[in-house]
């Protein structure tokens, strides 16, 4: 199987030295020049993986990044960032929107983009099997009565029926690493 990567970047230098590497390396790529042009792209198709630029005419890759991970259709696709610049505020802020990693262009070479993008798309295969769970959480373990506290469930109990919440894990393919996102939720309320 072939993976799709989009690819964002309005250096058409950049652009090209990244698409030919990523060919040579037997990916598929689809290419955009800013970010308009990625969400456009990615209402019609869905890449295994998006490597996008941060500075961008037109959208930069800061709006990608929070419209990549605020649609549910979207969130799972890993997004790699690299960027001219690599100021830690830079990367803090990429990372806090969901990427993936980053990676500094100057002091990047390919390869190790390549390598890195190997070992996401590895990952996210891996975590395919994990599944979303729904567990029931013991009110005297741990963290359990400061957690019931600071959300205002008595006892971990349903305001409504009284019946035990439950947790529901989502799993979140963004990171390397499992991850989940957690909800709390009613089985008889919200069935
Ligand atoms: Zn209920």
């Amino acid at each position: 199987m072939r993976y799709k990567i989009l690819l964002v970047e309005d250096s058409k230098v950049i652009q090209q030295m990244y698409r030919n590497k990523l060919l040579l390396e037997e990916f598929t790529v689809v290419t955009a020049d800013n970010g308009m042009e990625a969400i456009k792209i990615l209402s019609q198709e869905k890449p295994d993986l998006i490597l996008l630029d941060l500075m961008m005419p037109v959208m930069d890759g800061y709006k990608v990044l929070q419209v990549v991970k605020t649609d549910s259709k979207l969130s799972g696709i890993p997004v790699l960032v690299f960027s001219a610049q690599g100021q830690p505020e830079e990367i803090e802020r990429a990372l806090n929107l969901g990427a993936a990693g980053y990676f500094v262009k100057a002091t990047s070479k390919p390869e190790k983009v390549v390598d890195k993008i190997r070992l996401i798309l590895s990952q996210k295969l891996k975590n395919q099997e994990v599944a979303h769970y729904s567990l029931e959480i013991r009110n005297d373990t741990y963290d359990a009565v400061k957690l019931a506290s600071d959300f205002s469930l008595n006892e971990m109990k349903c305001p409504n029926c009284q019946q035990p919440m439950l947790l529901s894990l989502i799993p979140d393919f963004s990171h390397e690493a499992t991850w989940f996102c957690g909800k709390f939720y009613c089985p008889k309320c919200e069935g």
